[in-house]
C-alpha cells in the first residue's frame, strides 16, 4: 500500500475525536484539507483497507475520496 499521510507539522485539534493540541496529519490524495490526529487516521484506513472499500475522508459529511 502507498503511503498516503503527510505530516502537517501542526499541532492543533482533529476533526474526528477533537482532541485538541495534537499533531496534525493530512491525507494526501483526497480533494480536502481536512486533517487528523495520527490515530484516527490510522484507524481509518487500516479498516477501510480491511474491508476493501473506498477510502474517503473520514471527516463526517465529506466525501472526498483518498486512495483514486
Ligand atoms: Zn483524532
Ligand atoms: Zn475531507
Amino acid at each position: 500500500m502507498e503511503e498516503s499521510l503527510t505530516l502537517q507539522q501542526e499541532f492543533g485539534e482533529c476533526e474526528i475525536c477533537l482532541e485538541t493540541d495534537v499533531q496534525l496529519y493530512g491525507i494526501t490524495g483526497g480533494t480536502c484539507t481536512h486533517s487528523f490526529c495520527l490515530m484516527c487516521c490510522t484507524d481509518h484506513i487500516v479498516a477501510g483497507v480491511r474491508e476493501f472499500k473506498d477510502i474517503k475522508c473520514p471527516k463526517m459529511g465529506c466525501e472526498a475520496k483518498l486512495n483514486g
